[in-house]
């Protein structure tokens, strides 16, 4: 068995697909395939305890040929410029496909932030925010929170870009706190949007989410909202998993319990009303949904071969594996792609961004409507080019998303 490929290898072969099908030359696919600009910096960081420790960073700007860069600052160990490489062109073709008018960015520190103090966390954010600052801004660059960063994170961040050039910017970033220009319908974006993408899925099979179960790998900024919200539509959520563990319980999980006890201790690990499950098992279990909304590369070759779920709707980015992609679709098993499932955290995203750049607020209603006609306009252009060309979502999608940047490149010209 072949090692996972790593998420960069995934993207960029998703592209070269897509590539082949839109039957573009090399010199259009080098263009598409190669980031326009990155910037790796180095961020001291003084710990409580005096001494001096160094992290290292990274913002890349995968395109910007729509409109300023945009994507999520992950704080994460693992992090590192290829990955950040993989989910900055992942959010080009994800802005495209739900017509957004931005390119495609991502950032990330080297960081376990667990391990960390508040005031260690947010003097990595305001100095990794100066190392940065000529590449970001509202017309250029644009953040917002992602695995390991949170609406705090956002707000040092705007603080930071707005105390350095002397007034305040809110549209620097977006995910921010409601007191700071945040938007309403921006904490629970993403999962709701993922709830859209399921339900037109399932619905197109003439199934409706009350009649299905799920499992669900991730409980955090996506995951938690997800449960609550199949839950509350009458899915029976079987299981749900963190990265310290995984829980079962067949006849459906108590979701605001379960809430409340990982508020408490930090994890679905330990949970009363449920068993314990091996967390390699959460993926092979016998449910109608699964939603990895965790981190990438989960569903390989091995692991793809072992699911039984009907749907995979990717809450997460990128985790799939190109291998494991293929497996499920020998086994019939339909896949949601993430550039088109996970779209509704950068949907809301804009519209904060809009917001802030009018200085006018919408109310919940406005943003939860024009959330779910974007998700389910994107759903139908997505399955309706899948079904004209026989193609998976994940292709339509990609193909849908890599041909408007590509035509954005060529209206354009190139310069000089
Ligand atoms: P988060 O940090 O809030 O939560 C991550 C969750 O995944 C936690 O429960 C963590 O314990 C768990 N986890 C981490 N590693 C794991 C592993 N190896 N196995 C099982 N569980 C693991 O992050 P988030 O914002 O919820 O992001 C989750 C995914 O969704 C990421 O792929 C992210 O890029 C994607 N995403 C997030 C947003 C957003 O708005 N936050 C938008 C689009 C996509």
């Amino acid at each position: 068995m072949n090692p996972s490929p790593s998420p960069l290898a995934t993207a960029r072969a998703q592209l070269a697909t897509a590539v082949q099908i839109l039957g573009y030359d090399d010199g259009m696919h080098a263009v598409l395939r190669q980031p326009r600009r990155e910037l790796h910096v180095a961020v001291p960081l003084r710990r409580d305890d005096g001494h001096v420790e160094l992290l290292h960073g990274y913002r890349v700007q995968h395109n910007i040929s729509r409109g300023p860069g945009k994507g999520g600052l992950r704080y994460a160990p693992g992090v590192d410029i290829d990955e950040v490489r993989a989910l900055a062109m992942w959010m080009t073709w994800k802005c495209a496909v739900v017509e957004l008018p931005y390119g495609g960015a991502k950032g990330g520190v080297t960081i376990d932030p667990r391990a960390y103090s508040p005031f260690e966390l947010e003097r990595v954010t305001r100095r990794y925010t100066s190392e940065i600052m000529p590449m970001i801004g509202p017309e250029r660059d644009v953040m917002a929170p992602d695995i390991g960063t949170d609406e705090q994170v956002m707000a040092w961040v705007m603080d930071t870009y707005s105390v350095n050039r002397g007034f305040t910017i809110p549209a620097v970033t977006t995910g921010k706190p409601l007191a700071v220009g945040g938007s309403l319908g921006r904490a629970t974006a993403t999962s709701r949007g993922v709830l859209h993408a399921a339900t037109a899925t399932l619905r197109d099979a003439g199934v409706r989410l009350d009649e299905v179960s799920a499992a669900i790998q991730g409980f955090g900024k996506v995951g938690a909202p997800l449960a609550r919200f199949l839950h509350e539509k009458g899915c029976r959520v079987v299981a749900v998993g963190d990265e310290r563990g995984a829980i079962v319980r067949t006849d459906g999980l108590d979701v605001a319990a379960l809430t409340a006890h990982v508020a408490r201790t930090g994890s679905v690990v330990g949970f009363a009303d449920a068993d314990p499950l091996d967390p390699a098992e959460l993926l092979a279990l016998d449910v109608d949904v699964l939603f990895p909304a965790a981190v990438e590369g989960v569903l390989d070759e091995e692991s793809a071969a072992r699911v039984k779920a009907r749907w995979v709707v990717e809450a997460a980015n990128g985790p799939t594996t190109t291998e494991g992609d293929r497996v499920l679709a020998d086994r019939g098993v339909v896949v949601v792609p993430d550039i088109l499932a996970n779209a509704g955290g950068v949907v809301v995203s804009y519209f904060e961004w809009v917001q802030a750049n009018q200085a006018y607020w919408w109310t919940e209603r406005e943003i939860e409507e024009r959330l779910e006609h974007r998700m389910l306009e994107a759903y139908a252009t997505v399955s309706q080019v899948s079904r004209a060309e026989g193609i998976s979502l994940r292709d339509a999608a990609l193909v849908i998303g890599v041909r408007r940047v590509a035509e954005a490149h060529l209206i354009r010209g190139l310069y000089p």
